[in-house]
Order: structure tokens, then C-alpha cells, then sequence
């Protein structure tokens, strides 16, 4: 009879396999594995050296683990922890924290070029210009749009400068 067709009733009480037995020794010597499993690791084990040996190692590893001293945390170890927090400093930015705003609000998030007023008055003095072509509908198809790109710089500093009087209205501003 191959294996792999082996009646699924037989599963629990065949031979155990090399690698199932090493994979199960810590649950094995936990005593973890129900009557049946646990017969099974014994009958292995007593039969095969190889994990007969993994066995002894790991036995022998638990009782050094279990053997060794325990150091109890001395009675003022929380109290010693909290004072070497620097809660004083931590408190005395608090109004630092307080007034912290996005990244995307922080005046430096915008490239210096948009933020300079020389890029925002360019750029307005294009709009008008696209716009009052448009209005009289003269000028090339793309005038309009580079009118409204001409607003953006402007309209981004805008849009910053309001975001940060609404998250944080008590900022003094730059
Ligand atoms: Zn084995």
C-alpha cells in the first residue's frame, strides 16, 4: 500500500516522521500533545536515536532555563524608571507641541520660488492678462489655461496661510 493512500483513520496512529517529531519535541515535553500523539513521539523516540538526541538537547536546555536564578525587580525599580523620564522638559514644550501645524501648512513645504511674491505677481499679472484676452475672446486657445496656472502660486500661499489660521488660530503669523 503507498503511503498517500494510507486510510486517514491510520493518520493518528502510524509511525511518527522525523521532521513531524522535531517540530512537536517542545510541545512534547510541554506535555501539551493528547495520549495518542504523545505515544506516538514516545514510541519514536525511543526508536530513533538522531531525535532521540534533539530531545536530550532541548530537555537539557529547558532545565537550564528552569534552573536559573531569578532576580527579583528591586521594590523601587517603577519609581527609579518615572524619574528618569524627563517629564519637566517634556511638559515645558507642551505650547511647542500645541502649536505644531501639517507639514503641507508649513510655509517651507511650498518651494521658495512659489512662495517668492515675485513668482505670485508674475504669476497674477498672467492671469489677468489670459483672463482679459478670454473675456474678449482674443489670444490663442491655451491662454486661459496658463491663466490659471499663473493663479496657482498665489492661491497655494493663500490656501496655506488660511489652513494654518483655522488648525491653529493661535500662531502668530511669520
Ligand atoms: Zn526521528
Amino acid at each position: 500500500m503507498n503511503g498517500k493512500q494510507q486510510d486517514p483513520g491510520q493518520e493518528r496512529t502510524r509511525p511518527l516522521a522525523c521532521p513531524d517529531c522535531r517540530e512537536g519535541l517542545q510541545e512534547y515535553l510541554d506535555g501539551t500533545l493528547d495520549k495518542k500523539l504523545s505515544l506516538r513521539f514516545f514510541l519514536h523516540l525511543r526508536d530513533c536515536g538522531s531525535c532521540q538526541h534533539e530531545y536530550e538537547q532541548l530537555q537539557g536546555l529547558f532545565e537550564l532555563l528552569e534552573n536559573l536564578p531569578r532576580h527579583e525587580a528591586p521594590a523601587d525599580f517603577d519609581e527609579a524608571i518615572l524619574a528618569s523620564v524627563p517629564y519637566a522638559a517634556y511638559r515645558a514644550m507642551e505650547p511647542l507641541r500645541r502649536e505644531r501645524v501639517p507639514v503641507y501648512l508649513e510655509e517651507h513645504f511650498l518651494p521658495r520660488l512659489v512662495r517668492s511674491p515675485i513668482t505670485r505677481l508674475t504669476g497674477l499679472a498672467v492671469a489677468a492678462v489670459g483672463v482679459g484676452a478670454a473675456l474678449v475672446s482674443a489670444g490663442p486657445d491655451w491662454l486661459p489655461v496658463v491663466a490659471v496656472v499663473g493663479v496657482v502660486p498665489e492661491l497655494l500661499v493663500r490656501l496655506q496661510g488660511l489652513g494654518r489660521r483655522v488648525i491653529a488660530p493661535g500662531r502668530a503669523e511669520g
